[in-house]
């Protein structure tokens, strides 16, 4: 009875096994993988080979066409079905200048035809892929296109850009409005006098221009003229290893968009400053329709319990990093950006969608090209994921991952008050009880004796192992600019008041541990009329107003100050947590919204011996107890000068309401 109630037991369990298993072996994990590096085109004069991936196709094929939207196909050629689910064609013979699209049969119907996901070259709208001559795509020159030298992710200065946005006003003096090319001119300048574009760009000092998405985006019609004012941040992927065609000079010929995003690059290269692209491989513009979609349905994606599209996007869509084939191809799409474009960096848009092993791995491989190749996303979703947190890579997991950081919305909110409450004010507007969170933002959310986690707003323990993995921003292209954000939760106060808040947030994020990141035109309070979601707005709320850099030019020296002394004093780039707690103390303070701490011992090799910071977000001055002996004050809320505004004696010191201060010491007495 025994033996048979055991074997009952077995098959019992053999056959509920069975049952668990069924839904499985039907879920897109039984597709095989294809471990090639030439899905897509192969091209070469005299030969063409076309490669595609789709497991449950029935039928393939390609067709090519002399246009790049119209017209009927030249011909239609089925694609060979291979192993691994790889179907291919070759063409012997030069296909320069055709287009192509890919067409699949599934259940006994032909979806529509789209480019496939390996596309490098398009042509108008993105409709289908092109056949171009990798080297025709070259600048002159781009042979000898070298990053600038960087020596710790510490040193970066981020200034986060709009390709558009820079040279779209009137008044910016630049030729190219709203291109690629418009990065490349230089001598531009305002009416009024001003550097404008890339000069402006070099005299500010920042070291990294990191591009709002700048590959192929669906929402702007290619074919309407530059005047005709359409605008889109690009957050709605298309082509994900093609230029957006808006943006270049000619979107019908695809290798005008190719050798003009080269040329940005080379250009910015030779001025020493970097470039990122800004990355959206989380989701896609459109679901059913999408390129991925309409070749491998449903594979690409992550899906709900019901079996629909899950989104944790909330645009509709959540891509399936965990899925062999689409970790792939995200580790390929940015190894290629970095080999073809020579980019210097990829910002991860709602980097929480994806899991930490496909983000290790495109950090990993990146370095293996350049190890200076900075990742960084935003640690967050936009709404549920099927996903498990533990393998999310999300904030809290910044510590599990390898060379990959996140913004610091701990440091942002602190300063400016919560991102979803715009009339809260924060630290630099009086409102008190961030201090903790603004602590936690100077030692770049890492582990630090003095800094208590509960207080801190947001994170309850430090999630950065090392300072290279904090983003310490105030302000980005989401919701309110800073100066907009200060006029809306600090209405009552003066405009010279606001000012100085603004300052002193900038103060904040440059004097700060980690790595900094500015929205571009904060340097000179930077508007748009208010409004907090400017994604498809029209050019006069989105674009830099130069006029501005006149009116408020002391602002303007005040960040290209800040810039500038911090990259002359790698105090304030310390290259490691165990440095930041060997070196930074802050001083015991018994008010709200003052913070002070000093830097000392020559951290990270500083010429200054010992740094004094001090943060006044009240509304009146401030009485401070400075340590004995001499002290030179290089900020103090109005201006910088490395070299001195003034001296001043340990004792008690007055810091002037909403201020920023600086002194550092070379001859302390010994304690
Ligand atoms: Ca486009």
């Amino acid at each position: 009875m025994k033996i048979f109630r055991v074997i009952l037991f077995i098959l019992t369990s053999l056959l509920m096994s069975c049952q668990t298993m069924a839904p499985i072996l039907t879920t897109y994990e039984t597709y095989p993988i294809y471990r090639g590096t030439d899905l897509g085109l192969t091209w070469s004069p005299k030969k063409s080979v076309f490669k595609l991936w789709s497991p449950p196709a029935e039928e393939a094929r390609i067709l090519v066409y002399a246009d790049g939207q119209g017209g009927s196909a030249l011909k239609i050629h089925s694609l060979k079905k291979g192993k691994n689910g790889v179907w291919s064609a070759t063409f012997n013979e030069n296909m320069e200048g055709l287009f192509y699209a890919f067409q699949v049969k599934i259940k006994g119907e032909w979806l529509a035809e789209v480019p496939d996901p390996y596309a490098k070259a398009v042509g108008i709208n993105g409709r289908r892929a092109m056949v171009v001559d990798p080297s025709k795509t070259d600048p002159s020159g781009w042979e000898n296109d070298r990053r600038p030298p960087l020596k710790d992710y510490t040193d970066i200065v981020i200034y986060e850009l709009h390709v558009r946005d820079l040279s779209s006003d009137a008044n910016s003096g630049i030729r190219n409005k709203g291109k690629f090319l418009g990065l490349t001119e230089t001598g531009t300048r305002s009416r009024e006098g001003d550097a404008t574009g890339l000069d402006h760009l070099v005299d500010l000092g920042i070291t990294h221009v990191h591009l709002l998405p700048s590959y192929d985006y669906l929402s702007i019609d290619e074919s309407k003229p530059y005047d005709s004012n359409v605008y889109n941040w690009g957050y709605d992927p298309q082509n994900y290893n093609v230029p957006e065609g808006s943006y270049a000079t000619n979107a019908e010929n695809g290798a005008v968009r190719i050798r003009e995003f080269k040329q940005m690059v080379k250009t910015l290269h030779e001025k020493g400053i970097r470039v990122i692209l800004d990355v959206v491989y989380n989701h896609t513009g459109v679901t059913e329709a999408s390129n991925f979609n309409q070749l491998v349905p449903g594979y690409y994606y992550r899906q709900n319990e019901k079996g629909g599209f899950s989104d944790a996007s909330a645009c509709g869509n959540e891509t399936a990093s965990e899925r062999p084939m689409m970790r792939k191809f995200i580790v390929e799409s940015v190894k290629y950006w970095a080999n073809e474009y020579h980019l210097d960096g990829f910002r991860f848009d709602l980097m929480g969608i994806h899991d930490m092993e496909t983000m290790n791995e495109v950090s990993r491989e990146l370095r293996k090209i350049d190890p200076s190749i900075f990742v960084y996303g935003e640690g967050w979703t936009a709404g549920a994921s099927p996903l498990p947190d533990e393998r999310k890579a999300i904030k809290k997991n910044t510590l599990l991952m390898d060379h990959v950081a996140a913004f610091s919305d701990d440091m942002r909110d602190g300063i400016k008050g919560h991102v979803f409450h715009p009339e809260q004010k924060g630290f630099v507007s009086s409102l008190a009880g961030l201090e903790e969170s603004v602590k936690f933002g100077i030692v770049a959310s890492t582990l630090h004796p003095q800094v208590d986690y509960q207080k801190v707003n947001y994170s309850k323990a430090p999630w950065a192992k090392e300072p290279q993995q904090t983003i310490t921003y105030v302000s980005c292209h989401d919701n309110h600019t800073l100066w907009d954000r200060l006029a809306v939760s600090a209405p009552e106060a003066s405009e010279a008041n606001r000012i100085r808040m603004h300052k002193l947030a900038g103060a904040m994020v440059l004097t700060s541990q980690g790595v900094s990141f500015l929205h571009a035109g904060v340097e000179l309070l930077r508007s748009k009329n208010g409004e907090e979601n400017s994604y498809k707005s029209p050019d006069e709320i989105n674009r830099i107003d130069w006029s501005r850099k006149n009116r408020y030019k002391e602002v303007y020296a005040y960040f290209k100050g800040l810039i500038a002394l911090r990259k002359q004093h790698p105090a304030f780039r310390m290259t490691s947590s165990e440095m930041i707690r060997q070196h930074l103390r802050f001083l015991e303070m018994n008010e709200s919204n003052l913070i002070a701490y000093t830097i000392s011992g020559n951290a990270n090799g500083d010429s200054w011996q010992n740094i004094l910071v001090v943060f006044n977000g009240n509304p009146g001055d401030k009485k401070f107890q400075i340590p004995g002996g001499k002290w030179t004050v290089v900020v103090n809320g109005e201006k910088v000068s490395e070299t001195g505004l003034d001296s001043v004696s340990g004792g008690s010191m007055s810091i002037p309401p909403y201020t920023a201060m600086v002194l550092y010491s070379n001859n302390l007495p010994k304690e």
